[in-house]
């Protein structure tokens, strides 16, 4: 296959039982090391919103900051992080979310979205959804109106896009 015919998909590394046994890990960090693949990967996650008001891209760390912040830049708009507990350093609203095993929290600084901006939601891979979930209600608690929420992989079988499809939203995935 000639490098003109390759797919997002085509870049993405699986890494079998990482971080522990059973998970089938996506590692986009191929996709990000080649320059035509990851141009290809962000210029195909923000073609549907091209032309849309987007005031603000929201990255989930840590992968979508690296694809929000490619991706906010070909909008010309800004980035807002959303971190892990403890990681930002002005005041911050939290939110809590199931993990397989325990729980998680993550931030946003209480004054990177005015209310009525309008956001697109950005991380590497959509697998139950509670990642991305706690990111839209973080934006949403401040005000924001989320436009879309874009992954590079969905992984339909763990529910994730059914799950913010039931909350009203736009679910974008370049494969599978
Ligand atoms: P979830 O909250 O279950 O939708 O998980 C999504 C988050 O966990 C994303 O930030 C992904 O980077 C990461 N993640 C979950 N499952 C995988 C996987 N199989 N390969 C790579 N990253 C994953």
């Amino acid at each position: 296959m000639g490098q003109t015919q390759k797919t997002v998909k085509d870049y993405i590394r699986t890494i079998v039982d990482f971080p522990h046994e059973g998970i089938m890990f996506r590692d986009v960090t191929t996709l990000f090391a080649d320059p035509r693949g990851f141009r290809m990967a962000v210029d195909q996650m923000l073609h549907p919103y091209a032309g849309r008001r987007i005031d603000k891209v929201v990255g989930l760390e840590a992968r979508g900051f690296i694809l929000g912040g490619a991706v906010a830049h070909q909008l010309g708009t800004g980035f807002v992080p959303i971190r892990k507990k403890g990681k930002l350093p002005h005041t911050t609203i939290s939110q809590e979310y199931q993990l397989e095993y325990g729980e998680a929290i993550v931030e946003i600084h209480d004054d990177a979205i005015e209310a009525g901006e309008t956001i697109l939601l950005v991380d590497d891979l959509l697998a139950t959804g509670g990642t991305a979930e706690a990111g839209i209600k973080l934006v949403e608690r401040l005000g924001g109106q989320i436009v879309g929420c874009a992954f590079v992989v969905d992984l339909p079988e763990l529910g994730g896009r059914k799950r913010l499809e039931g909350m009203g939203m736009d679910v974008h995935a370049l494969c599978a």
